[in-house]
Formats: structure tokens, sequence, C-alpha cells
């Protein structure tokens, strides 16, 4: 993905300029990644208008010039990576430079005060507005990461049995992940059974999952730095009950409706609305508190959001999650997630969306 880091430059100088700025600090490791293919944990990154220097350790001395190449100047101090800073910034005196106002601490904020005189102008989210928008590699590897996860699910499913505990359940999944070649786990595995399927952000525990219950397993793989983001909701050790089925058909119905109807230049409101309103007809408004997505990437949960606030517009070339959910506390929650590609003609769903009921007995 070399070659697109210097496209990825010229947009953002472009929005620079547009805002009065002659170059930016960028400290969010994401967007240091993204604009330089740096995938070490510490660094500063200052793109001006003419150039664009990355200022890291001795830990990155052999590792940051061959990952970034012709896409910076790579300077290595051993002592402070602030002074170091401040020697770059002294090259251009009185420069007007934009901090990420989302990204700085207070402390680091007092740091610039003290580095060479600069204007300087707290912006927030200049880079994650560009990353919301994906190239075909992008979107290739999520789709890949996406592949990985359910051939994992694949793999465990017809395993689980009733019995057994939720943490062993995902051990077994978290493997195959590995196995199957993914970088890390993007967020913590959620598999949570029975009344805990409830809890939207469940920790896992070692409950042990009982005949006829919910398991939710809400579950990430990650290819080339990028996410995918999957939940599949199943009956455990017997057949699903009636009000099981029913509530897991208002999900299924909802998930589909979004996924059918979602496109790139509605509001994020106008896509949540999507799921909401199948959710809210069966009388469970009330059990959907979560919105229906958010955008994937280098971040699991990244820009633009899918939320009934949310009033900007989904930009063509987005990923996002479209994630509805039934939670009712002491009884269980369903939630289903798949990941989709907003296109210019239409949306194109990555993952396999396979969301008939599945009973594991
Ligand atoms: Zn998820
Ligand atoms: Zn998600």
């Amino acid at each position: 993905m070399g070659d697109r880091r210097e496209t990825r430059q010229g947009q953002l100088r472009d929005r620079l300029s547009a805002q009065g700025l002659d170059g930016l600090l960028v400290q969010a490791l994401p967007n240091i990644r993204y604009l330089t293919g740096f995938t070490g944990s510490s660094a500063l990154l200052l793109v001006r208008a003419s150039d664009a220097v990355l200022v890291t350790d001795f830990r990155y001395a052999a590792q940051a010039p061959r990952e970034v190449g012709a896409a910076a100047r790579v300077e290595i101090d051993q002592v402070n990576v602030w002074e170091r800073l401040g020697r770059v910034i002294a090259e251009r005196p009185g420069a007007a430079l934009g901090f990420e106002a989302h990204v700085m601490t207070i402390r680091d904020r007092e740091r610039l005060s003290s580095l060479p005189p600069a204007r300087w102008e707290g912006i927030p989210d200049l880079v994650e507005r560009l990353r919301q928008v994906k190239d075909e590699d992008e979107v290739a590897a999520i789709g890949a990461a996406a592949q990985l996860a359910q051939s994992a699910l694949g793999e465990v499913l017809p395993t689980i049995r009733a019995g057994e505990s939720e943490v062993a359940v995902a051990a077994r999944l978290e493997a195959a992940l590995r196995r199957g070649g993914s970088e890390w786990h993007p967020f913590q595995t959620i598999v949570a059974s029975g009344p805990r399927s409830a809890l939207p952000h469940a920790r896992i525990s070692d409950r042990t999952i009982e005949r006829g219950e919910w398991l939710l397993l809400d579950f990430g793989a990650q290819v080339h730095g990028y996410c995918a983001d999957l939940t599949r909701t199943c009956v455990v050790g017997a057949r699903a009950d009636e009000r099981q089925r029913a509530v897991y058909e208002v999900v299924r119905q909802a998930q589909r409706r979004a996924l059918d109807h979602i496109r790139a230049g509605q509001s994020g409101r106008e896509a949540d609305a999507l799921a909401r309103e199948v959710i809210a007809r069966q009388g469970f408004g009330e059990a959907f508190g979560h919105s229906l997505g958010h955008g994937l990437g280098l971040e699991v949960h990244e820009a633009p959001r899918l939320s009934s606030t949310a009033e900007s517009a989904l930009p063509v070339g987005a990923v996002v999650t479209v994630e509805p959910g039934i939670y009712l506390p002491g009884w269980g929650g369903v939630r289903l997630e798949d990941d989709v590609y907003l296109g210019a003609s239409g949306p194109v769903v990555l993952s396999d969306n396979r969301v008939e009921l599945v009973e594991l007995v």
C-alpha cells in the first residue's frame, strides 16, 4: 500500500492549506500508520506543505526507515523526541501548525509551549475524515479479515456444547482466529451466554452455558492492520423456544432492512433508523439502546457513526458495521453484525451475513 501514502498526504495538505495551516502534528498512531506505514507504538509525525518528518526513538531505529521508506524523513532520538521535534519545527520558524485536539494530552500541550515559536491550533479529526473513504486495498483487507473471522467461527461453532464455559469457547475461537492468520484480536472478544447475552459489551466469564440458552459471540480479525467485526447469536443444546425465535426474527429483519437500504449519502441517523424502525414497530424500541453501527478500518471503531444523533452524510467508500440488537435484562439478548462497504452504486456486504438461526443440538 506504499504508493497510497503520497496521495493521502496530498489530500491532507489540501485540507491544511484550506484551513490556512502550514502543517499538522500527527500523534494518533492509526493516523501515523495511514500516512507513513509506520506500525510502532510511539512516534510524532509532522506533515508540512513540502515534507513529512517522523520522529521516533531507538527501539524503532531499524523498523521505522524500513516501513516508512520515502513517505517521510525519519529522525531517531534516544533522549527526547519532543526536543527533536522542536529542532524540526525550528527549520521553519513562525509556521501556523495544527495539532490533533482529540488526541493531545494537557501535558503534551505544555511541551508544545516550550518548543520554538509556532502558531498552534487544535484541529480535531482531520486525518480521521480522510480515513473514512477506503481505497480498494483497504476494502480488500477488511474483506479478508471478515473471511478469516467467519471461517474461524465455522470451525468452532459445531464444537460448542452445553456444559462448557464461556471462556473455554473464547479460547477455541481466539486460537482459530490466530491460526487463520489474524494479526491480533482488534477488541476483547465477547462470548456471553444466557442472561449475560443481554449485556451488549459483556466481558467473558467462567459461566457455564446451559441447554437452551443464547450464546452471543462478538469477535474480530485483523489483516494488514485492518479490522473486521462480526456478531452471531445462536441457541446451544436445544431447539429455540417460541420467544427466542420471535425476538431473533425481529433482529434479523431489522438487519436485513438496513443492509438492503443503507446508502452512501444518507446521514448516519437515516441509516440507523432503517433498523430501529423495525425493532420499535415490534415493541422492542427500548431494548435497542446502542447505535446501529460504526466505521471499520485501521481501528475497529472509527468514523462514520451510524446513530440517531449522527447528522453527517455517510461518504462513498466508507466501510461500516450493521449491528442491530434486542437486549432483555434477565432473559438475554440477540445481536447480528455484518460489515458493509458503501460503494457508489450501492452497498456491498463484505462478510457472509449467515444469520439464519443456528441451534447447536
Ligand atoms: Zn462487534
Ligand atoms: Zn461493532
